[in-house]
């Protein structure tokens, strides 16, 4: 049995308390209770089936990440002016996850912490101020990073793009021009890039950086074409310019085959920021990069933060890669999203409505269109299939500029069961939908 508020009297004390610019998940929201493995339970006594939060990276209340923050934080937590093993443990561990060139790392609490991080050290490091983005990109949440976010600025209660942010068009496959060669779709793309070098140029600027998603997830999912990132890397490191992997969704081995979304690319970056999975939940962020770009960025100014690094929070960093490394779930992200792309594209052929299947490792999307011809973005199905699945037992969501792409990212520890149940409630939901249901 559940103590605690209602579900209605929680909404209506977050609407009596809480910012209103603060959404929440569901037109009927859902109040959970406890969270295990690859289930949330809710105060009903429900289960879901958690595909979609990829915070909690191994898994709801890891045993192993739990017992390292609970041991960490009965002993010591404190700043990171004082001597620790930990932080120092925690470094090792992390940057032999790299290419032996990114070898020095900084700690934050989020994601927005590290981006922010990085837009200091690359404009000190340049001493520029020009960046490169991609279209529909989301970076981070303080306006500094909302002006580096075409999701944010050019929406609703966005103010546009400011004179120092450059958008390049989003690398999408998908809705390429027909005529485009896919062997082409790499230098096609790229060429947007090279305008936007070509636009500053004429202003009298050059790029301080290039800031993208390994694999653009905001953007719906988007995976990039083969040569794409080597090709823009080249013209912005030409320009002057440093390059960013903004791995916060896609990285810690999400994508299977390897570490980083961004080794899928053949590149390597002078900085990569991180969250999100990092510490299962726990509010931790990272930075690495350089040596280069971290001894031009020591220039007398110091970078602390309260929190960031502290012994409790590299505690679970360590323990996420224990569980990451000893359970061998790069392979298990690998052989069960392949398993799962493998079924959806099955499923393409029974359901019209599916334009696109893509997925690596375990980060995965199903874009939905009205017509496979016209690829007229299929919104109001998306959101229908999303809420179907959510009433069967399964939480995903819906991503892109036109809010049509299912987006997948559920827990690295996600079984052949897991998927199986995941696949049969989706073709459930869509067969009820396609026959006027819900
Ligand atoms: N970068 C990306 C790609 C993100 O998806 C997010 C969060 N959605 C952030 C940065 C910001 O992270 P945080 O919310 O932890 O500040």
């Amino acid at each position: 049995t559940q103590t605690g508020l209602s579900r209605a009297e929680i909404v209506a004390e977050r609407k009596a308390k809480l910012l209103p610019n603060l959404s929440i998940s569901y037109s009927e929201p859902i109040k959970f209770v406890r969270g295990e493995g690859v289930w949330l339970i809710d105060d009903r006594g429900r289960a879901y089936l958690d595909c979609f939060n990829n915070v909690c990276h191994v898994g709801h209340a890891h045993p192993h990440v739990v017992e390292a923050i609970a041991t960490q934080a009965a002993k010591l937590n404190t700043n990171t002016r004082y001597l620790h093993d930990n932080i120092v443990a925690y470094s090792e561990r992390l940057t032999a996850t790299l290419p032996p060139e990114l070898c020095v790392a900084a700690f934050a609490c989020s994601g927005s912490e590290a981006n922010s991080l990085m837009l200091r050290m690359a404009r000190t490091h340049t001493g520029r101020e020009e960046a490169i983005v991609l279209d529909w990109a989301y970076h981070g949440t303080t306006q500094e990073l909302i002006d580096l976010s075409p999701y944010k600025y050019k929406r609703k209660g966005g103010k546009g793009r400011k004179p120092h942010v450059f958008e390049a068009v989003i690398p999408d496959s998908y809705r390429a021009p027909d005529d485009w060669p896919v062997e082409e779709h790499a230098k096609r793309f790229a060429a947007s890039v090279a305008e936007q070098i070509e636009a500053m140029r004429k202003e009298g600027g050059a790029p301080a950086f290039f800031l993208a998603e390994s694999i653009p997830s905001v953007a719906g999912q988007v995976f990039l074409p083969e040569g794409y990132l080597k090709e823009v890397y080249a013209m912005v490191r030409a320009a002057g310019g440093i390059c960013v992997a903004d791995e916060v969704q896609v990285g810690f081995g999400r994508v299977g085959s390897h570490w980083w979304a961004f080794e899928t690319q053949g590149v390597v970056p002078d900085i990569v920021t991180m969250g999100k999975p990092i510490g299962n939940a726990h509010p931790m962020a990272a930075l690495v990069t350089t040596r280069e770009v971290a001894t031009s960025f020591n220039n007398g100014m110091e970078y602390f933060n309260t929190f960031g690094g502290n012994p409790v929070s590299c505690a679970a960093g360590l323990a996420v890669l224990d569980v990451i490394e000893q359970g061998d779930l790069r392979r298990n992200a690998s052989e069960i999203g392949a398993y799962l792309v493998e079924r959806f594209r099955a499923m393409q052929e029974r359901h019209e409505s599916i334009g696109d299947v893509r997925g690596m490792g375990l980060f995965l999307g199903i874009e939905l269109v009205e017509d496979r011809r016209t690829k007229v973005p299929a919104t109001a199905l998306a959101k229908k299939i999303c809420d179907g699945v959510r009433r069967r037992g399964a939480l995903m969501g819906t991503e892109g500029p036109h809010d049509n792409v299912l987006k997948m990212r559920p827990p690295m520890i996600f079984t052949r069961a897991d998927a199986d149940l995941l696949v049969a409630l989706l073709e459930e939901t869509f067969e009820a939908v396609e026959a006027g249901g819900q």
